[in-house]
């Protein structure tokens, strides 16, 4: 396993983090045994990052994460989030983060993680986001319930901005930077610099760039689907494991210090970990960016102000 930086937090990350959103059902119904198996597996494997959120199933990811971390927490660096508690409800005021982190520290089996973040801060008020909840979040690290703060998101002129004004340690993006989609490369890592830390997530674009295809919710538009699913075809005829690949791209991005993939299953985890030594062949990846070029850098309105995305 490599392991990279976090911006000045001094954490080393292991490039593949495990993204523990399927933990909680949102791609399907998974095996609980299976995914503690999983997530043993990913430890022993030397993969050292995870990530959930209470709103993963609303708590569930939380509370199988806390359940299978149990005895293994010190071998981790562990992420959650707040102000996101399903599909449309949001609260980002000092009062529910600071109960948030007690609620799910309690889940996670833990008195402390690593990183705490600020969770899809565009359904937010970005004024309160800076004003009110990152202030309540240092506040919650001065308490030694997290050792370093961040926000999340999709539109990343929210997050550039999150960035530049809100004094952060990290910044998590997704469905910015893979095969499909560069543009954080453009907007958000020129404001990060080397100081605040970049965590890239959902390398295969949330289930996109999968055998099996996007999930029935998967907002983006219908011409991204079907390049992807083009995509998916190309690496079939030549023998190419899309996941890999896709995975490999990511990894290859230098200035993520993990890729977030999301996993449940063991033999997940062995597929993925197949792209630390994976190379990328030139030509097949010239073949994917003729497919991508028609939806370059196309993604889709997420959060209360639409003009975005
Ligand atoms: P992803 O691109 O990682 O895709 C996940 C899907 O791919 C799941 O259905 C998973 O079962 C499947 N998959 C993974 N490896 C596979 C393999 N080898 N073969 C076949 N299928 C495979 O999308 P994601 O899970 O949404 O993103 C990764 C993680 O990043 C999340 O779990 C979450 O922890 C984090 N994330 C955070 C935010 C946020 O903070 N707003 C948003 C998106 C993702």
């Amino acid at each position: 396993m490599e392991y990279r930086t976090l911006g000045n937090t001094g954490l080393q990350l292991s490039v593949i983090g495990f993204g523990a959103a399927p933990l909680g059902g949102a791609y399907e119904t998974i095996d609980p045994t299976e995914a503690a198996g999983s997530i043993r597996a990913a430890i022993d494997h030397g993969i050292n990052f995870f990530d959930t959120s209470p709103y993963y199933g609303t708590t569930l990811s939380e509370t199988r994460l806390g359940e299978a971390l149990s005895g293994l927490r010190e071998k981790v660096i562990l992420c959650t989030k707040c102000g996101r508690y399903g599909l449309d409800s949001f609260d980002f005021s000092a009062a529910r983060i600071t109960r948030s982190i007690d609620e799910s520290l309690t889940r996670l089996r833990t008195n402390h993680v690593d990183l705490f973040i600020a969770h899809d801060i565009e359904f937010g008020d970005l004024e309160q986001v800076i004003n009110e909840t990152i202030p309540a979040m240092r506040r919650i690290q001065e308490a030694g319930k997290t050792r370093f703060i961040g926000v999340s998101g999709l539109p990343l002129d929210v997050l550039a901005e999150a960035v530049t004004r809100g004094h952060l340690d990290f910044v998590l993006s997704y469905c910015h930077y893979n095969l499909m989609i560069q543009d954080l490369d453009r907007v958000l890592r020129p404001v990060t610099s080397n100081a605040v830390g970049l965590i890239n997530a959902s390398p295969l674009h949330m289930g996109m760039l999968t055998a099996s295809g996007p999930p029935a919710w998967h907002p983006a538009p219908q011409d991204v689907k079907d390049a992807a699913a083009r995509v998916v075809k190309l690496c079939q005829l030549r023998g190419v494991d899309v996941t890999t690949l896709g995975l490999r791209y990511c990894l290859d991005y230098p200035y993520a210090a993990s890729t977030l993939v999301g996993m449940s299953a063991r033999a997940q985890v062995e597929q993925n970990l197949k792209a630390l030594d994976f190379k990328i062949d030139p030509e097949l990846l010239a073949e994917i960016q003729k497919i991508v070029a028609p939806v370059e850098d196309k993604s889709w309105p997420s959060g209360v102000q639409r003009a975005r995305g």
